[in-house]
């Protein structure tokens, strides 16, 4: 059974965490022996180099932004006896992080030590808001509901039988990325709640199942209630490739098997909860994926021949990556259908083409 309750518990601080930091260049490093993931620095046809140019550029500067923060406290540190400190800090911290400094912590520098503390704080909630602003005013990864790149996606969507896409990924901060960055899907045309050990609430999701639902009744959005269209939930789980045993999923104790069946468990009883609730054939799709948080790939569950989930039988987005690493793009796009054909049942494979 996945752990619960952790958070309220006394001696939260005993129980299993998300890992610490690891530093991305020995994620690489070790990626590279494990998986052979890079194939020798060769380029895929089918990668979208300009997408990830954009994408690495917006998580560097996020990440530089914030790792500004201490050497700019330790220059201002160094300089609080200094004449005309006041302004000479507000200098150094425009110029390093673009923010103004609280004058009432400043203003005591003469009287006491920098409060440090409060400093940090000051700035760590000022570069958030900073980032915030720009996520909603510029639409750095211009995935806004009404971009192009949404409404392409929700057409999409449509076309698949899918009206609305509802995804729970677990609550662990590697996953932060996995809609933007791992499925690169607009994260407008997603309904997306994280939960630990991506265990999510099944009264909660049976009740935006019946909002959505409604809406398609009442407003005919995204489309009318007669169309033969569904509602996909979708379940992230998440494992590690480098270090299984210790950097999966901290709910399920880094146990991958645990943390698939929890997963699939959730997903039936929504399903069951929905059927058992509301007549006339209501129902839902159900897909169960898992994340390899140190190579970002993707392992999608395969149906059973009843309709069900298998937890064996996966396709592996790292294999047909390193598969068809040699292949032409039209060659490559070729061999990615016909692996998924394989794996799929014809009325599957048709929501693909
Ligand atoms: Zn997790």
């Amino acid at each position: 059974m996945p752990l619960r309750g952790l958070a309220k518990a006394k001696n939260f601080t005993l129980g299993p965490t998300a890992p610490m930091k690891t530093f991305t260049e020995n994620i690489h490093i070790q990626t590279k022996e494990s998986n052979n993931f890079r194939n020798s620095g060769k380029s895929h046809k089918l990668t979208n180099n300009i997408q990830n140019e954009n994408l690495f550029r917006y998580e560097s500067k996020i990440k530089s932004d914030f790792d500004e923060i201490v050497p700019t406290l330790k220059e201002i540190a160094r300089i609080q006896h200094h004449e005309d400190f006041i302004n000479k800090a507000q200098k150094i911290s425009r110029k390093n992080l673009g923010i103004d400094l609280p004058l009432h912590v400043l203003d005591k520098s003469w009287v006491k030590p920098l409060d440090m503390r409060a400093l940090y704080a000051w700035c760590a909630f000022k570069q958030h808001e900073k980032l915030s602003d720009n996520f909603f005013n510029n639409d750095p990864l211009e995935g806004a509901a009404g971009s192009r790149d949404a409404e392409d996606f929700e057409k999409f969507l449509l076309d698949c039988g899918i009206h609305l896409l509802d995804i729970t990924p677990c609550s662990d901060g590697r996953l932060a990325h996995s809609v933007a960055y791992v499925m690169r899907i607009p994260f407008s045309s997603v309904r997306r709640r994280s939960h630990a050990g991506a265990l999510f609430d099944i009264e909660n999701t049976v009740n935006r199942w019946v909002k959505t639902e409604h809406k398609r009744y009442r407003e005919n959005v995204p489309n009318e209630a007669h169309k033969d269209t569904r509602y996909l939930k979708v379940v992230t789980y998440h494992f590690s490739s480098v270090d299984p045993l210790h950097q999966g999923c901290a709910a399920h104790g880094s146990n991958d098997e645990l943390a698939a069946a929890e997963g699939r468990n959730k997903l039936y009883a929504f399903k069951e909860a929905v059927e058992n609730s509301f007549c006339c054939g209501a129902s839902v799709d159900l897909m169960l994926i898992g994340l390899d948080t140190d190579t970002d790939s993707l392992k999608i569950h395969l149906s059973t021949s009843d309709g069900g989930i298998d937890l064996e039988k996966t396709i592996s987005t790292l294999e047909i990556y390193n598969s068809t690493i040699n292949f032409s793009k039209e060659d490559a796009e070729r061999e990615i259908c016909q692996t998924i054909s394989k794996q799929s049942s014809k009325d599957k494979l048709s929501l693909l083409i």
